[in-house]
């Protein structure tokens, strides 16, 4: 399926309470041919106005750090594991995972990606398959507001850089 088909139908979808209160589906965005994929958990306010993932504060925060680390925001797939907002930014319930988690498997299956950067414990609910290296990271709003938590995650993505470097050798 093509993601732009895809899109049309997260615009569209009422398969969870979800949509009732967003004003944006926010199927994600990024290259085809990405070697990364970065899940997160649900779209915020910000991501909701527009219609794009990772504008919002903590979105600005982890491009800031991924670009430190010398990853192009335009280089890597970037999606979440619920395609819109939820109330307040609470965790997505289980039922809203498991009726949206189908979104991001044909995500996966179209794009392929080698890595998938998990954002959060939200994002470990993403679908493990074989061939994929799948690296957990703290979730960026978390590593903004706490400093211990910053030196964390700054490391984690800094092994991601090493681990992509490494995939371009590979090639
Ligand atoms: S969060 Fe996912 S399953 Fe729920 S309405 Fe939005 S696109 Fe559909």
């Amino acid at each position: 399926m093509a993601l732009e088909d895809l899109n049309l139908q997260i615009y569209g979808c009422k398969k969870c309470r979800l949509w009732l209160g967003a004003k944006h589906g926010v199927p994600g965005e990024g290259p085809l041919n990405a070697k990364v994929m970065l899940v997160g958990q649900n779209p915020g306010a910000d991501e909701d106005e527009i219609g794009r993932p990772f504008v919002g504060r903590a979105g600005k925060f982890l491009i800031k750090v991924l670009a430190e680390s010398g990853i192009k925001r335009e280089d890597v797939f970037i999606t979440n594991i619920v395609k819109h907002v939820s109330p307040q930014n609470r965790k997505p319930y289980p039922d809203e995972v498991a009726a949206c988690v189908p979104y991001l498997n044909t995500q996966i299956s179209v794009i392929k990606p080698k890595i998938i950067v998990l954002l959060g414990a939200s994002a470990k609910h993403t679908p493990r398959l074989e061939g994929i290296e799948y690296i957990e990271v703290i979730h960026p709003s978390a590593a903004m507001r706490f400093n211990n938590m910053r030196d964390k995650f700054n490391k984690q993505i800094g092994e991601l850089e090493k681990r992509m470097a490494k995939l371009t050798l590979e090639k």
